[in-house]
């Protein structure tokens, strides 16, 4: 009855990127507190997780960052107050070209 860890479905994040270990590659967005209002829009928009609110603290933080798609930014015009950033495509073309990919 052990969890079920190998399989995936159409959700799960892909934990490689052409073979580079996901965790090897900074792309993910960032939460600019100050202009954070808790809306929750993205963590509605992003299906994989990436964000999540923790009503104690009334805050969205990005708790899953690596679950984030490489190359995505969709949620950046998602959100009302443009406080989400990510970085420079650059840091994917950096870790590719380390890893000759
Ligand atoms: S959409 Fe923007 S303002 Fe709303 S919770 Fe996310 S980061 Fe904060
Ligand atoms: S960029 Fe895409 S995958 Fe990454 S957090 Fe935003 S919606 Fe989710």
């Amino acid at each position: 009855m052990g969890e079920n860890t190998g399989k995936k479905h159409g959700l799960e994040p892909d934990k490689e990127y052409l073979g580079i270990p996901r965790q090897d590659i900074p792309w993910y967005p960032s939460i600019d507190n100050k202009d954070c209002d808790a809306c929750g829009t993205c963590v509605e928009y992003c299906k994989l997780g990436t964000f999540s609110f923790t009503p104690r603290e009334d805050k969205v933080t990005v708790s899953s960052p690596f679950n984030c798609v490489v190359g995505c930014n969709g949620c950046q015009d998602k959100c009302p107050n443009s406080a989400i950033s990510f970085p420079s495509t650059e840091v994917i073309d950096r870790v590719r070209k380390k890893y000759g990919v």
